[in-house]
């Protein structure tokens, strides 16, 4: 049927090769005398060809050698004439695909669009928010065969999520820092991360080093991860723990922060956090 509407319309075409080879048919058949029909697949003996049938199968094939069965039937019972109605508007499907194309230029920074995802007031339904497009994208990038369709998250893809998260947020405020770090420079002596030592590890995100440094504590408590001042999502992350650890007051809700995390002028934000509490 698209062939048909192919061959009888004179809009332009969706693609050159097809263009080409339609003119040539054009050229043989004049409109005015030849009266396209369509054909159902089950009709077609060309489409042996063009879909493949074993020799076997192919010599006794009633419908290769003597064509569909209606041709040997009253002329009443062909199937219908070509309708112009069938013609697909190239020209709508071309805009189309235009629209298409330019919505998918119009695709956002990761920055952009972790401080823009509608997280519900919840810095955990954004890690898992992340964690499913961080999951989305990997498997875009893999065969059908091969992709996974478990749609539980695991610890690590939690944790690869949270990872990301601090590493806009550190990108966005600490770019500076970032570039001189990543080449062994001395960073401002007006950065908030003067006097922290802070270091770029493995997975690019800015660790602090301390006086802890000889302590038992984990890796994590000993170089946590540092987060500006007042950032919106900082602020969602210590809100998340507040209410975690059933309304902690400042210092301890600090002290628990920084388990994981080293947010500057941690203190004035917990009390923040603490004071625009609701319950509290
Ligand atoms: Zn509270």
């Amino acid at each position: 049927m698209t062939v048909i509407s192919w061959i009888n319309t004179e809009s332009a075409l969706p693609d050159k090769f097809i263009t080409n080879r339609i003119a040539v048919i054009q050229e043989l058949t004049t409109p005015d005398h030849i009266n396209s029909r369509y054909v159902s697949s089950k009709d077609n003996p060309a489409d042996f060809v063009s879909r493949g049938v074993s020799p076997q199968k192919m010599s006794t094939c009633h419908l290769w050698f003597y064509g569909p069965q209606f041709l040997h039937g009253d002329k009443q019972r062909w199937p219908v004439a070509y309708d112009k109605h069938w013609n697909i508007d190239y020209e709508h499907k071309f805009d189309l695909k235009e629209q298409t194309t330019s919505l998918a230029s119009m695709t956002t920074s990761q920055e952009e669009m972790i401080y823009t995802i509608n997280h519900r007031n919840s810095f955990k339904v954004l890690n898992r928010i992340v964690a499913y497009v961080l999951r989305f994208i990997k498997q875009c990038k893999v065969k059908n065969h091969q992709r996974k369709s478990s749609i539980l998250l695991t610890p690590e893809k939690l944790n690869e999520s949270l990872n990301t998260i601090i590493k806009v947020i550190q990108s966005a405020d600490f770019k500076d820092e970032m570039r001189k770090l990543l080449k062994s420079y001395a960073i401002s002596p007006s950065s908030l991360l003067n006097g922290l030592a802070p270091f770029v590890n493995t997975n690019g995100i800015i660790r602090v080093a301390g006086r802890l440094e000889t302590s038992s504590l984990s890796y994590h408590a000993k170089h946590p991860m540092a987060l500006p001042y007042n950032d919106p999502l900082v602020t969602l992350l210590m809100q998340d723990t507040h209410k975690k650890k059933l309304h902690y007051g400042p210092q301890t809700l600090l002290a628990q922060v920084r388990q994981k995390c080293w947010p500057i002028k941690g203190l004035s934000m917990a009390r923040s956090v603490v004071q625009h509490c609701i319950r509290c």
